[in-house]
């Protein structure tokens, strides 16, 4: 059996950690085959191929793109990108401008709730020149004392709908599958019983993101119960996609977070690390 993990975070967004401490805590784990996914960028990717190498670990270019369905936003993950597709440049210094002014969008709703004006060059501070999500936000509020935990910081400020859920104008569906596509990777819809969706819409979403070229689907993750797994299965085979799995690991705060922990998925004809171990 293949140990694997198709979904995982580095500071290049909001992972904890570097690419190549990512790379040793994935080879620590047992894992054989990892795809780097951080948030809208490859920045990540030289620094953890360079780690895999050395250490005998299949390195899959990934990332996970934000983008807009319907008005939702939607994460879709490239898994085996061509790094050097000359659009990886534009698309992710687009989604960096994006994300730097949402940024400062979140700051002043922030601000005017009461907390203090040092919130968003705290939160650029963390974000270490990734790309800054709410999750750096998350660590300033924590540091700033509004709240004890990161989880608090969701509940309160920055969870959905909460005045730190700032919208912003990301691509839509087409064109991040798009992007995926001509870069040489297969899309994957990410999470998807995380969009507080009733299953109804997310056929619909399966059906607009298969007519743009998408492929697969993610089927195992952390936070999935053996219900809903089931009905991922069987939608995916339905529906003819491939099945994806990871642990979309963040950080080390969570113990039961690891990379290489997640449902168990058997290999079938279906999964896409077949067409990734090409
Ligand atoms: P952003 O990319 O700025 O929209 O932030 C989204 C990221 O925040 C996700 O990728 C998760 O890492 C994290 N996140 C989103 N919602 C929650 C939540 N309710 N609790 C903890 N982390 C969350
Ligand atoms: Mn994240
Ligand atoms: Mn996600
Ligand atoms: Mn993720």
């Amino acid at each position: 059996m293949i140990h694997y993990d198709l979904h995982l975070h580095s500071r290049a967004s909001d992972g904890a950690l570097a690419p190549a401490e990512l790379v040793s805590l994935c080879a620590a784990n047992g894992v054989q085959v990892m795809a780097l996914t951080d948030h809208d960028t490859l920045a990540g990717i030289n620094e953890a191929r360079l780690a895999a190498e050395q250490i005998g670990l299949n390195l899959i270019v990934g990332t996970e793109l934000t983008c807009l369905w319907n008005r939702r936003s939607i994460h879709i993950l490239g898994l085996g990108l061509d790094d050097a597709f000359e659009g990886v440049n534009d698309y992710q210094a687009e989604l960096f401008c994006l994300r730097q002014e949402r940024a400062e969008r979140i700051s002043e709703r922030l601000i005017k709730k009461g907390v203090d004006a040092s919130i968003f060059d705290l939160a650029m501070r963390y974000s270490e020149g990734g790309q800054i999500g709410r999750p750096h936000f998350a660590k300033a509020l924590v540091k700033l004392r509004n709240v004890k935990t990161l989880q608090e910081a969701f509940d309160h400020y920055l969870g959905q709908n909460k005045v730190g859920d700032v919208k912003a104008l990301w691509p839509d569906l087409r064109r991040s599958v798009e992007f995926i596509r001509q870069a040489g990777g297969i899309a994957v819809i990410a999470h998807p019983t995380k969009y507080k969706m009733t299953f109804t819409k997310l056929r619909e979403l399966v059906a607009d993101f298969k007519k743009v070229g998408g492929e697969g689907i993610e089927v195992g993750y952390p936070g999935l119960n053996p219900d809903q797994g089931r009905e991922l299965i069987k939608l995916a085979t339905q529906q003819d996609l491939l099945m994806s799995a990871g642990s979309d690991f963040h950080n080390s705060f969570n113990a039961w977070t690891l990379p290489g922990r997640f449902p168990a998925l058997e290999v079938n004809e279906q999964h896409v690390l077949n067409r990734l171990l090409l």
